[in-house]
């Protein structure tokens, strides 16, 4: 089966993803590892992705789209996986509307949309909680997951930080942001049966429980 997964920044989404697509042996494409690894790789696309990154631009749609499509083209990822689940893409309809065409083209059918529910107030929570550490790059959260010394790295002794984007004025601007691209999104898949809705804000091992129980379903 084929899935995409949506959720707003702090929703858990890549950490749900890369359960159920280890539990259901699914190709699990993020789009942030597909650009990291194109540039990495240094090929066409990956160049012109570095390239526009370099200059501070979002790269555009049409890159992130010739990406998914080679991932999902791969025979190898065919035979090696039992599926894929997108995780990062669609972001707005009409990225929605062009992965369409894109699947169309290579004969692949998105089965269902996971939807990870969550009140943006328990996000902005969670995420201004977070810390990092400024040498090794661990994170922690003072909610759930605290250093054992505040403050400081139990991994390495780093000093740990709040990042810039982790402040709560910018969490709620990217949480705005997602409710006015994403959220339209889920109307153009909420065709009778595709949307799987999934309470986010519950702790982690429930929502995958919780995912796991509505895919079987
Ligand atoms: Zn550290």
């Amino acid at each position: 089966m084929n899935f995409v997964i949506l959720g707003a920044p702090g929703s858990g989404k890549g950490t749900q993803a890369s359960r159920f697509a280890e539990k259901r042996n699914l190709h699990h494409i993020s789009t942030g590892d597909l650009l990291r690894d194109a540039v990495a790789r240094k090929t066409p696309l990956g160049k012109q992705v570095a390239d526009t990154l370099a200059s501070g631009q979002l790269v555009p749609d049409s890159i992130v789209l010739e990406l998914i499509r080679e991932a999902l083209s791969q025979p190898g990822n065919k035979t090696a996986y039992d599926g894929w689940i997108l995780d990062g893409y669609p972001r707005t309809t009409s990225q929605a509307e062009a992965l369409e065409l894109v699947l169309g083209d290579i004969g692949e059918n998105l089965d269902a949309v996971i939807l990870l529910d969550i009140d943006p107030e328990i996000i902005v929570a969670r995420l201004s909680n977070r810390r990092t550490c400024s040498k090794c790059k661990a994170v922690y959260n003072l909610l759930n997951k605290p250093p054992r010394k505040e403050g400081v790295c139990d991994q390495c002794g780093g000093a740990l930080v709040q990042r810039e984007d982790d402040t709560s004025g910018t969490i709620r601007k990217r949480l705005d942001v997602y409710r006015a691209q994403t959220l339209p999104i889920i109307d153009f898949y909420d065709d009778g049966s595709r949307l799987l809705k999934v309470d986010g804000s519950r702790p982690i091992d429930e929502v995958t429980e919780a995912i796991e129980r509505l895919v079987s379903e």
